[in-house]
This record gives C-alpha cells, structure tokens and sequence, in this order.
C-alpha cells in the first residue's frame, strides 16, 4: 500500500498494515533547511521553494504526507495583516490588532490570488504533479478563533468574548468563510486532506467558550470543506475532547500534554488521533532510546498517524524525525 493510502485510511481508522506516520504542522529545522538548501523566509514566499522544503517531508525524512504551509500567517497576511517573515532561524510573526470588534470585517474578493494565498496554493500544485497519488497532501487553514487573534489581537479578542459576545460571533460567522474559501482553493488544487489550526488552548479558551463558540462551526466546516479535516490545537486540550469527538471532524492533533492512553479514551473510536510526540523532550532532546518508546506509547493508545505534536522547533535535528518515521515502518516486524 502506497503512503498516501496508509495515511488517508489512517485519518478514517480504516485498516492500515502499518501504522501511519507524518505530519500535520511544520517539519522544517534548520538542519533540513541546510539539507534542502532551501531556507526560510524564501520557503514562505515562493511558491518553489516552499514545495521543495516540504517534500523532504517525504524524501528526506521518510514521511507518508507532506504540508507546505510552515508559517501560521498566509492567509492573514492576505487579509492585510501586516506579516514579519522572519529568518532562517526565526518563524514569521506580527502584531497583528488590524481590526476592532464592533467593526464589520470585509473578505477581499481577490483574497486567493494574494500572495498569502497564491504562494501555497501553487506549491500545493507543484506537489501533486511530482507526488501523484504515492504521497498524501496535506494543506492547511486555520480557524475563526485564530484568525480572531490575529487580525483583533489576542487581548482584543479574548476580553470581548467576554464584553461583547455577540460582536464576536459575528467575526467568527465571517472568518470561518475564510476557511471555507481557502480550504476549497487547495483542495482544488490537490490537497488530499487539510490541517485545520485553531487555537482553542486551554490558557486561553475554557472548555465552555469551545462548546458555546467553537463547536458548532468546527462541525459546519467539517460538513462544507469536502476532505478529511485534522483539527490541530495545542496544549492539554483533555477537558475539551469530549466535545471536538462530536463535530463530525475525522482527526484530532493532539499535544503531548495529553497522555496518549487518555487522548484514545477521551476521543472515542471514532476519532482518529495524529501526533503527540513531544518536540521538546523527544524531537529535539531525545535520542534513539527516547524515540522508541514514544511510538510503544503511541501503538498502546491506538494513535493513528505517528508524528510531532506541533510545528517542530527549528533548531531541532531532522535525524530524530527521520528515526520515528523507520521506527514506524518496522513496527510490522516487531
Ligand atoms: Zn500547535
């Protein structure tokens, strides 16, 4: 079975004859920037680039999916927040704050043809005409509550959750057309399966905020963007599983903060599990012994796709991603 089988099965929990491995956030370090010899912040902005870095997903490092959106600002940036790209040993960042709640937020009509959008868009092309169907791609949108923070402000955002809630679930209903518009683009342009990033994380989202403000429209972006969605969000996100099980959403991304026998009860079997891993602890501290018996705890708790819990630090060593990668592949011959 071809690795994009194996990972597409995997997402539904359909029989696989290994377990899958790969990513849903980014893989790149510097060392596989040196490797490549393509570096960030060209790999943000050309469209080249960005689909040679991300196919040593699979080349180099032996994963069965790709993803070329490293940063968490493409379409942001398209919706004119101004973006700092960053350096090789700097992801992208910015203020953001470009908007305030009570105003009503327009969508550009040529949002896909911005740059934020366009460079991703193409590199996901580029990646289907060199992969075909023997590698699973992956792309990536982020959601409403994200997005808030970044054109409100995180503070902006999260106190008028509280002030002004109705304000909010206005932005929300707008920014989720977002999702829905640059998630269709990249399946039409060959993505497999996306990354939905929203950052719903515990320090700043109490599992009532997800249930009253969040759950719902996860469910409907589930039903409108037609591809398996993986739901990413950081942290112990334990208290709110129970909910993001009955959004329909095939896979959940989970941190390692959340135990992986306790991710399996909290999710169901429904819901397949991605990630996990560790990237302090394991990707960039661990060694071979560290690796090994990460992926023991991850086959005891039934997770499906085997992977880094979060983008992976940039100064990380691709060796221990590529280590977990054939740890997986020769889990058959254990
Ligand atoms: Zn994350």
């Amino acid at each position: 079975m071809k690795p994009r089988e194996i990972f597409l099965r995997a997402l539904k929990r359909q029989e696989v004859p290994r377990p899958a491995v790969g990513s849903a956030t980014s893989i790149v370090t510097m060392d596989l920037m040196d490797a490549t010899g393509v570096s960030f912040p060209e790999a943000h902005l050309d469209a080249a680039r960005m689909a040679e870095l991300a196919a040593a997903g699979h080349t180099i490092i032996g994963f069965d999916n790709v993803m070329p959106l490293f940063s968490v600002w493409h379409e942001s940036a398209a919706l004119g927040c101004p973006v700092e790209w960053g350096e090789r040993s700097r992801m992208p960042d910015c203020r953001g704050g470009i908007c305030v709640i009570e105003e009503e937020i327009k969508i550009p009509t040529d949002l896909l043809t911005r740059e934020g959008c366009r460079v991703p868009l193409e590199a996901i092309r580029l990646l289907r005409r060199r992969f075909g169907d023997e590698v699973a791609i992956l792309g990536k949108v982020f959601g409403p509550w994200t997005l808030g923070y970044h054109l409100f402000g995180v503070e902006e955002f999260l106190v008028n959750t509280l002030l002004k809630p109705t304000a909010v679930r206005r932005a929300i209903d707008t920014l989720k057309e977002v999702a829905v518009l640059f998630g269709r683009a990249q399946i039409d342009a060959g993505a497999d399966a996306l990354c939905l990033g929203d950052h719903a994380t515990r320090d700043l989202c109490s599992p009532e905020a997800y249930r009253d403000f969040l759950q719902a429209v996860h469910g409907e972006l589930n039903e409108r963007i037609p591809c398996p969605l993986i739901l990413h969000i950081c942290g112990d996100t334990a208290d709110r599983l129970p909910y993001i099980r009955e959004t329909g959403i095939d896979c959940f991304h989970y941190d390692s903060r959340v135990p992986d026998t306790a991710a399996r009860r909290l999710a169901g079997q429904r819901l397949a599990l991605m990630g996990g891993t560790g990237n302090i602890a394991v990707i960039r501290n661990g060694g071979e012994e560290e690796v090994v018996r990460d992926v023991e705890s991850k086959l005891a708790g039934n997770i499906d796709i085997l992977g880094p819990e979060c983008a992976v630090p940039l100064d990380a060593p691709f060796g221990n991603l590529k280590l977990l990668s054939e740890t997986v592949k020769n889990v058959g011959a254990w």
